[in-house]
């Protein structure tokens, strides 16, 4: 591995400043790691040449004194972010050959502040799953393990961080898919507050739960990209029009006095209890950096699998009546007619999991069954939106483990989508009451990384992201990669 890809964001920033390395030569030896571990199968496309295109004119503009704080740093995208004249697939044969005609809001800001694009990166088809398994290019490959999944739906952007092919990938979060992949793979992820972050050109699966986020190495990593990537935007109507605070000069801030809580439901006998020493080890280190810690119920959390698989799916079967063989993608050959045209294009062009979602959200919507199922889901989430606001009544976070154990084996649960579906128990609720969290690095068992996970109210992300950094500057979880551990 090149001494170069090796690097945090911010250590890269610096070489850039100092001049120890052009943008060109750190772009290059990102191409060459990418190209190295293919066998990984994190990125669906390396966009090599417009890499090196953008790398030289953030040099230019380096050499020219105009750089900005993220010129000629280098990212990848989860591959459901629209990129312009790039493939833009969202993991299924049914945009196996979609080029967007324009760039996802949260694109074209990295693209203005500098960012240089290293590819696109795999992920679940429509960002449904738990492991990158339902993948049309694939399954990713966990780095730290390639017989163990790397987590999902951004199991890409995750393991491509973990194996430094990319310092700062973007991800979504619907139900745990930036936090359950950046734990089992040793990365840090933010999903941030529904409406933090652009949904702009982000390929729909359920609108009122998807939120774009990032994966990195650190907190403070985390905090650069948010800079760039937060905000309003008139081209999303559920935007939100709150000043973005400065990320990081406020990861400077003490935790001292900060109070913590613990939610009783997360830490029952169903968590592995090597999880649980992980989460207890995290939980001293809190301590001694002086926060309190304080016992919380989240009462109606029992609930959030059973309502997000219904509102989810409700969502996604009609996110996904517009691919129809018409206006998108894939289209079925030698149709005999119209209503032929569409079943044949949808049947070939959606994997199974898809077409699970479609039916479940068909029926649940479906007169007579809506009040029964969509209406009393959204009745359960108002509930766990009340538990979050009584809870952060006592606390100003919540920490918990981020899933009940590490990384499962490629093809454990593919057969049986409860037991998959039961790997967001910790973080689904998240999402359903709109709140930003984060994952981070809480040490390996076994060879396989740890994550634990803080939540916050709406718009805390400097809070969560602060008391993170705290933890990574006196431990060095975040610092080890797959690598390093295979050549000791
Ligand atoms: N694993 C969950 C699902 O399959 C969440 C996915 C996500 O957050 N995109 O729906």
């Amino acid at each position: 591995m090149s001494s170069l890809t090796k690097n945090t964001l911010a250590g890269l920033r610096e070489i850039l400043t100092r001049g120890d390395a052009s943008s060109v030569e750190i772009t290059q030896d990102y191409l060459a790691e990418i190209s190295a571990r293919r066998d990984l199968n994190t990125f669906i496309t390396v966009t090599q040449d417009d890499a090196l295109v953008s790398a030289k004119v953030a040099d230019q503009i380096r050499a020219a004194g105009q750089a900005s704080l993220t010129t000629g740093l280098p990212i990848a995208h989860k591959d459901l972010f629209c990129t312009k004249g790039i493939l833009t697939s969202c993991g299924s044969k049914m945009l196996s050959n979609f080029i967007s005609p324009y760039d996802a809001e949260v694109v074209s800001k990295c693209k203005n502040a500098g960012f240089v694009m290293l590819g696109k990166l795999n992920m679940d088809e429509f960002a449904m799953g738990s492991s990158n398994e339902t993948s049309y290019f694939g399954p990713v490959k966990n780095p730290w393990s390639p017989t163990h999944v790397p987590g999902g739906s951004s199991g890409g952007s995750a393991a491509a961080v973990a194996a430094r092919l990319t310092p700062l990938a973007t991800a979504t979060d619907t139900g745990g898919s930036i936090r359950q992949p950046a734990a089992f793979t040793g990365t840090s992820g933010l999903k941030p507050t529904y409406g933090r972050v652009s949904r702009f050109g982000m390929i729909a699966f359920a609108s009122s739960l998807d939120q774009g986020g990032l994966i990195a190495q650190t907190a403070e990593d985390l905090a650069i990209g948010m800079q760039i990537i937060s905000g309003h935007d008139n081209k999303d109507s559920t935007s939100a029009l709150i000043e973005v605070p400065n990320y990081e000069s406020l990861l400077n801030d003490s935790i001292r006095g900060l109070t913590i809580g613990l939610p009783e439901e997360f830490f029952d006998s169903r968590l592995d209890t090597r999880m649980q020493s992980q989460i207890e080890e995290v939980i001293r280190i809190f301590t001694s950096l002086g926060a309190n810690t304080v016992s919380v119920s989240l009462t109606h959390v029992a609930e959030a699998i059973p309502a997000y698989y219904v509102i989810a799916p409700a969502e996604a079967s009609s996110n996904l009546s517009r691919f129809d063989g018409v206006r998108f993608g894939y289209r079925a050959e030698k149709p005999i007619d119209l209503t032929d045209l569409y079943e044949c294009s949808r049947g070939e062009g959606f994997g199974s999991e898809v077409k699970r979602r479609i039916l479940i959200g068909t029926y649940a919507l479906s007169e007579g069954y809506f009040d029964a199922y969509y209406k009393k889901a959204q009745q359960i989430r108002r509930l766990i939106k009340q538990d979050f606001d009584r809870a952060f009544s006592l606390c100003d976070l919540l920490l918990s483990p981020t899933t009940p154990s590490t990384a499962f084996a490629l093809g454990e649960k593919s057969d049986d989508p409860v037991a998959m579906y039961l790997e967001d128990i910790y973080t689904i609720a998240t999402n359903l009451a709109g709140l930003p969290g984060g994952s981070f690095q809480a040490g390996l068992i076994d060879g396989l990384p740890a994550g634990y996970q803080l939540t916050g109210p709406a718009f805390s992300e400097a809070k969560i992201l602060n008391a993170a950094h705290k933890v990574q500057q006196v431990t060095d979880w975040h610092t080890h990669y797959p690598e390093e551990i295979r050549n000791v």
